[in-house]
């Protein structure tokens, strides 16, 4: 019988992740279980979520699944999206600020990682941010896609064609981290967070 999992180490389980994924649940039902999947994971190994503080779409499904857990999950949302995206008043803290840029910012200073699980144009335009900002050397913060159905491959594969083509130094690659089950985002958890963070609080 194989032996059950032992809690991340010291550092990890105090550690908050930011999750992006989208406020759509996608077609396949696998999208939404696998963002339940990662609620529950978060909760288990007392790691923080913070996300978008939506309650629709994969949003919502992590959130719940984590809060059913007895997780903590902080949601940050702006002003007009509250209405908008339906915000989720059943988190451990629902923060309303002004700007999308406020959002962004906040979630990305409080997060040790990002975990990006499918989603739309907002996932997206969030995953590159932190990536791009990650490329410039403004924080070393592990940023993780946890694969569904080999959603992300199309994805990693635009990249790897602008590393061939001379639009992105190859080394840039490995800023990414892609994860196809928990354990995987386990492991990538466990290697990245347990570096140095020279920089891992630096974001500006
Ligand atoms: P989506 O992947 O499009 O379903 O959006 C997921 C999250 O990204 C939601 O919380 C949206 O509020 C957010 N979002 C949508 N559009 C943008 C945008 N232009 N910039 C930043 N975040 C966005």
């Amino acid at each position: 019988m194989p032996l059950p999992a032992s809690p991340l180490p010291a550092s990890p389980l105090s550690a908050t992740i930011c999750l992006y994924c989208g406020s759509s649940s996608g077609k396949d039902p696998a999208y939404r279980e696998a963002a339940a999947n990662l609620g529950r994971f978060l909760a288990r190994e007392k790691i923080r979520l913070v996300y978008g503080g939506g309650r629709v779409g994969l949003m919502g499904a992590a959130a719940d699944a984590c809060m059913a857990a007895g997780g903590e999950v902080i949601g940050i949302i702006p002003d007009f999206l509250l209405r908008h995206e339906v915000g989720h008043t059943g988190v451990s803290d629902l923060q309303v600020v002004d700007t999308m840029h406020e959002r962004k910012m906040r979630m990305a200073e409080l997060a040790d990682a990002f975990c990006v699980l499918p989603g739309g144009l907002g996932t997206l335009e969030e995953l590159f941010e932190v990536l791009t900002w990650r490329q410039l050397g403004l924080h070393d913060k592990p940023i993780i896609l946890l694969d569904v159905a080999n959603y992300w491959e199309p994805l990693v594969q635009l990249l790897q064609r602008q590393a061939e083509e001379g639009f992105m130094r190859r080394e840039h690659l490995a800023l990414l981290h892609r994860a196809s089950s928990l354990s995987a985002l386990r492991e990538a958890l466990l290697l990245s967070l347990s570096a140095p963070t020279a920089t891992r609080s630096k974001l500006a």
